[in-house]
């Protein structure tokens, strides 16, 4: 096989070494739990790479379809004893099958309009205003389900409205805030801007609360993370690159998220999967790596006190731990947070730290069983008796949303941040 294709797995060769098969990562493996098959799980993939690098398997439909079969979730990473980087390992796999085999008709598709900020601005519009012809509404208020199948997407997917005008069009590049108090810029997201604006909103709304300046750079561009899980890492790191530039302009404490995906991609793979190939970008990553911070993380290191911001009508609530926020050890602030607003009652579901199965585009490839795995999250959300399900990122909102609809519940899903504003003004909640 080609240097070329094959150097991705080379640069992990020595992480390979560290797998002593010992099979712990097999309990906590969403993929494993949805295929039961040996290749499914991190172990399985593991070797799967060895055999690649010994030129015994080449990369092939299976070795692709292997590869595939994983959410990225970092389970089997918190999980193993030897640090096993899994995460790291799938994404050069998938590097390596693109490189040989090229990007799917899929990936290259969406590298086009994550690279294009006015394709993708241009796009939403267009799915917004066609929407009536394209789309109806499942059950009346609550969400979209195509009229007939689209490719990749198909039509079973409930899916959340666009909204009307993009978060990042509503506001001034630099809100100014009180001396001596924190600059944040807002990292916003590809779906926090166009389809959960009201997360946004509630994130201005708190971070203003606590007196802070908040930057949200207007060359902002989308994290890459779609492009990371189809292999396309010519793209992840174009991407990087204009988000450091975008970043860097502007002198500040933290670079915050209200979007697990993207404060993960910031923090962990940035600096895994761009950084160690690039020595000249290295450092400038592990800075802003240095920096990112979730949103529910920074509020309560400043100190927010939510009986003033999120006091509102008693509902009975339950959480769900999103992958990225779990494998950083963001799982006690939030519910802390949530905890101390008045008329918010906390019931924990059973295996709240459990994937909801989106996986980025794991769920389009393999939709059927990433509903199986998220139906085990959505009967335990069911088993709490909730009114609605916090979370503190707008992928696993539109997962947990589909999986709920599937059972004509009527739980809601809301962002943490949504129930801690809900004295604020202008949020939903
Ligand atoms: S838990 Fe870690 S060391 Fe054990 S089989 Fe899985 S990846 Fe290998
Ligand atoms: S990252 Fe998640 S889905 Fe992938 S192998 Fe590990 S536990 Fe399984």
């Amino acid at each position: 096989m080609s240097e070329q294709a094959m150097a991705p797995l080379k640069r992990v060769e020595d992480q390979l070494k560290k797998c002593v098969k010992c099979g712990a990562c097999r309990a906590n493996c969403p993929a494993f739990s949805a295929f039961g098959r040996e290749p499914a799980v991190a172990r399985g993939k593991v070797t799967l790479a060895q055999h690649i690098l010994c030129n015994d398997i080449g990369l092939d439909d299976q070795t692709y379809l292997a590869m595939s079969k994983c959410l990225l979730c970092g389970s089997c990473v918190d999980k193993c004893p030897n640090d096993v980087p899994i995460d790291e390992i799938v994404i050069a796999a998938r590097e390596a099958l693109a490189r040989k085999r090229g990007l799917t008709t899929f990936h290259s598709a969406i590298a086009q309009v994550i690279k294009n900020r006015s394709l993708l601005k241009m796009g939403t519009r267009m799915a917004r205003l066609l929407g009536p012809l394209f789309f109806k509404k499942v059950p009346a208020t609550s969400g979209l389900r195509l009229r007939f199948p689209v490719p990749f997407i198909g039509n079973r997917r409930h899916l959340p409205h666009i909204a009307r005008k993009p978060f990042m069009e509503r506001h001034p590049e630099v809100i100014p805030g009180e001396t001596g108090k924190p600059r944040i810029i807002f990292f916003v997201g590809c779906m926090i801007n166009f389809v959960y604006p009201e997360v946004g909103e509630a994130a201005l709304a708190l971070f203003r609360h606590l007196g802070c300046t908040l930057i949200i750079p207007k060359g902002q561009q989308c994290c890459g993370l779609p492009g990371m899980s189809g292999g396309d890492l010519d793209t992840v790191r174009e991407l990087a690159e204009k988000n450091l530039v975008e970043m860097e302009q502007f002198e500040a404490d933290y670079v915050m998220s209200a979007c697990a995906t993207c404060s993960g991609a910031l923090h962990r793979l940035y600096p895994l999967a761009i950084g160690k190939r690039n020595p000249e970008l290295k450092a400038r990553l592990e800075a802003l790596a240095a920096k990112t911070i979730d949103a529910s993380q920074l509020l309560h290191k400043l100190g927010l006190n939510p009986a003033e911001t999120g006091a509102g009508s008693d509902i009975r609530i339950t959480y769900h731990d999103p992958c990225h926020l779990r494998t950083r050890g963001v799982t006690g602030q939030p519910r802390q947070l949530l905890r101390a607003v008045p008329g918010l009652e906390l019931a924990e579901m059973e295996s709240a730290d459990r994937c909801c199965g989106l996986g980025g585009t794991f769920n389009v490839y393999h939709y059927d069983s990433s509903m199986g795995i998220n139906e085990a999250k959505s009967r335990a959300i069911l088993t709490t008796s909730a009114q609605m399900v916090a979370t503190g990122c707008p992928g696993c909102m539109m997962q947990l949303s589909d999986g709920l609809k599937r059972h004509e519940s009527s739980i809601k899903v809301a962002h943490t941040l949504e129930l801690l504003a809900r004295n604020l003004g202008k949020v939903h909640y």
